[in-house]
């Protein structure tokens, strides 16, 4: 296996007069030609490691080496190897499509025949071509954000890191933009780290890091974490989910976890476990699902709280 391309090391970052840290030793490994996921709620600590990959922040402690060069020391160089999307738009909307990349273009320092050459190659390229002429702003939002990644490609970066690129989005769109992510991966062997808090986009990476509270809760590939969880997942919603909980525990020697109106089972053995909840319990639920562990499942397993937990998502009180 070769070196990995974008290598991360217990990154620590604090903002000014914040009472927790931002990052609490980060680390993470992202192979070439691969899309790294960055999967985690709101206040994870995403936009913070991205701004530090991208050079926009300094570390306070840690290490990021990208193509082996380190951010501290020559963010210049970085910057070379890397094509930035941030979550906010940055398009001119007055602008056309060809006219939005000559102005990037002018930022990298290329000019005259050359820039007019490489903004013809790209946009060929990556198939926005005949929408050259277009005033972005007649775009649609998928197109949009597409040019927005066509045009932070304009000096050849090895690496595309993309911050929460979907937002706004419709599905539609968001698929749209997915599927560009993919081919630049396939076609044009670019390396995409992209940070998401939606449970889904994760699935469409190779490799993810689930964060909370800036800490990296597990990495690898998402559906090996999801196999690797193994078994079924219960869900019983009830109105006395702790007496229900006591009473399924006591019967079957479990463990489970209450979440709010929520009592959670992982049973070894399905049969008698649902046996026992129809037959015995059927008075003390609403309803109940079974499924293999989802990505969501995994989070609730490692953190004990919900991706989505407005009540505790700033709260770093009790250790997880
Ligand atoms: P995410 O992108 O995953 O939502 P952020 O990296 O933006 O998370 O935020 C991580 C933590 O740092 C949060 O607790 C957030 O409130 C805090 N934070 C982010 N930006 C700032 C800032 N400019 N000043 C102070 N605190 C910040
Ligand atoms: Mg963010």
């Amino acid at each position: 296996m070769s070196e990995p391309i974008l290598k991360v090391k217990d990154l620590v970052y604090s903002y000014p007069g914040q009472k927790h840290p931002a990052l609490r030793n980060i680390s993470l490994e992202v192979n070439e030609a691969s899309i790294f996921g960055i999967l985690g709620p709101n206040g994870g600590g995403k936009s913070t490691t991205f701004k530090i990959l991208s050079t926009l922040l300094r570390p306070q402690q840690g290490e990021v080496r990208i193509c082996g060069v380190d951010v501290v020391r020559q963010p210049s160089q970085v910057r070379s190897f890397l094509g930035v999307v941030f979550q906010a738009p940055a398009l001119d909307k007055k602008l056309t499509v060809e006219e939005n990349i000559y102005h990037q273009g002018h930022l990298y320092g290329i000019r005259g025949a050359a820039l007019i050459q490489k903004t013809e190659a790209l946009l060929k390229r990556l198939g926005l071509w005949e929408k050259k002429d277009e005033k972005t702003e007649n775009l649609s939002g998928g197109q949009k954000r597409r040019l927005e990644i066509t045009k932070s490609l304009i000096h050849n970066p090895k690496i595309l890191i993309l911050d929460e690129p979907t937002t706004g989005l419709d599905p539609l769109a968001r698929r749209e933009v997915w599927n560009y992510l993919k081919f630049l991966r396939e076609k044009e062997k670019i390396t995409i780290l992209v940070t998401t808090h939606l449970l889904d986009e994760a699935e469409d990476c190779d490799e993810i890091a689930l964060i909370d509270k800036g800490q990296v809760v597990c990495c690898g590939n998402p559906s090996k974490l999801r196999n690797d969880l193994g078994g079924n997942v219960v869900n019983i919603k009830s109105p006395h989910p702790n007496e229900l909980s006591e009473k399924i525990c006591n019967q079957f020697n479990l463990s489970s976890r209450i979440l709010g109106k929520d009592v959670r089972f992982r049973p070894a053995e399905m049969t008698s476990f649902l046996g026992f909840l129809l037959r015995d319990c059927s008075l003390e639920y609403d309803s109940f699902s079974v499924g293999k562990p989802t990505l969501e499942d995994l989070f609730i397993e490692k953190t004990g709280h919900r991706f989505w937990d407005e009540a505790t998502s700033n709260d770093l009180g009790e250790g997880v």
